[in-house]
Formats: structure tokens, C-alpha cells, sequence
């Protein structure tokens, strides 16, 4: 089973890329973000609590993220593989995720980070609000903490996965088929 995470600042097209290389490579995706948001949806009293977090643009803790991702892993055992959309976000969740993967007998094929900075980073996001409804989307203040805290809680990712010769760096200016092409070759590189 392979696994492949794709990590970048919000905003940063992580989600429309990884839509796009579970047709191609049949791999399933899995967005912390979007399970997240589909427990704010079922408006479960765990759900209000996440909503907080996620409205005033923080990480929710490492404990619950952890917890929902191994969830899923158990309940596919027969896929061929995911991409990990928004996880790991912390070098917690990394070293976590390591050890229980380590512990099924798996481990994490590679690491795809998109650069970009973040004045686009603004722009896009500032695009987004308008088309999808996501509150943490509106707010200058709140989209500002989010990439601060993607600099401080997940920029140090790079060197944890680069000292396991597993990161691999794109340039996400280009188009989304662009982009897409890239990810593409490198994923069926690390394939083999
Ligand atoms: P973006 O990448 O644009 O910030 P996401 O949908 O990936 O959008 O995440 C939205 C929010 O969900 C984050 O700002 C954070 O509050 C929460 N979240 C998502 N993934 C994680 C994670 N792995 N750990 C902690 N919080 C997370």
C-alpha cells in the first residue's frame, strides 16, 4: 500500500491537485480538512468544538487528527493506496504517523511540497472565499494566522522528511495542469 502526502500553506492548491492524482493513480484521498469539516457538518458536540478552532484559523489538536486518520486507514484495508491531503501538519503528527505505519509493516513513499509565496498564497485564498463558504476564508486576520502557524508548526516538516530522503519540492506558480503534470511524473517515479 502506498502513501503519499502532500503538503503546502493553505491555499496553496493541495486539495485540487490531490482531486486530481487519485483519478489518474488510483490512490484514495484523505483531507483532514474536509473530514473536519464534515464533523462541523453532522453538528455533533465534537463538531462545534472543532468549528471554534478551525473559525479562528488553529490547528485542532494532534491527538484528534491522529485518531481520524487511523480510523480511515483501518477502514481500507484494500485500497492500493492514499494521498494525504493537509496531514501530517505537525512533526507530532509526523513522527506518529511514521510509527503506526511502521507498525502495519508500511511506510510513507514520498513527500510532495508545493512552493508558493505567501502574497499569492492571500490572493487565492481571498478567490476561494468567494466560491466556497468557508469562514476561515474571510477573515485577513485569521487567513494571516494560518500561514503563520503553517510556517511554524509545519514548515519544519521539510527537514524532518528531507533527513528521511523523502521530500520532493514543486513549484506551485504554474497552472493546475502543470502542476499536475509534475506531480504526476514524480508519483509514478516513486512508484516503482
Ligand atoms: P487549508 O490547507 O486551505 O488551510 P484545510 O482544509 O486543509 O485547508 O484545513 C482547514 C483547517 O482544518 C486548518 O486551518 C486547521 O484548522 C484544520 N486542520 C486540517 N488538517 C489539520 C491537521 N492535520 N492538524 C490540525 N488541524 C488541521
Amino acid at each position: 500500500m502506498k502513501h503519499f502526502i502532500i503538503i503546502g500553506p493553505p491555499g496553496a492548491g493541495k486539495g485540487t491537485q490531490a482531486k486530481l492524482i487519485v483519478e489518474k493513480h488510483n490512490l484514495r484521498h484523505i483531507s483532514t480538512g474536509d473530514l473536519l469539516r464534515a464533523e462541523i457538518k453532522a453538528d455533533t458536540k465534537l463538531g462545534r468544538k472543532i468549528k471554534a478552532i478551525i473559525d479562528d484559523g488553529n490547528l485542532v489538536p494532534d491527538e484528534m487528527v491522529l485518531k481520524m486518520i487511523k480510523s480511515v486507514i483501518t477502514k481500507n484495508p484494500h485500497v492500493s493506496g492514499f494521498i494525504f491531503d493537509g496531514f501530517p501538519r505537525t512533526t507530532i503528527q509526523a513522527s506518529d504517523f511514521d510509527s503506526h505505519l511502521k507498525s502495519l509493516g508500511m511506510d510513507v513513499n514520498g513527500v510532495i511540497s508545493i512552493i508558493i509565496s505567501d502574497d499569492i498564497v492571500k490572493d487565492r485564498i481571498h478567490h476561494r472565499a468567494m466560491i466556497e463558504d468557508r469562514k476561515d476564508d474571510m477573515n485577513d486576520e485569521i487567513i494571516q494566522n494560518r500561514i503563520a502557524t503553517y510556517h511554524a508548526k509545519t514548515e519544519p516538516l521539510i527537514d524532518y522528511y528531507k533527513n528521511q530522503g523523502k521530500y520532493h519540492e514543486i513549484d506551485g506558480n504554474g497552472t493546475i495542469e502543470e502542476i499536475f503534470t509534475t506531480i504526476s511524473t514524480l508519483i509514478e517515479r516513486l512508484s516503482k
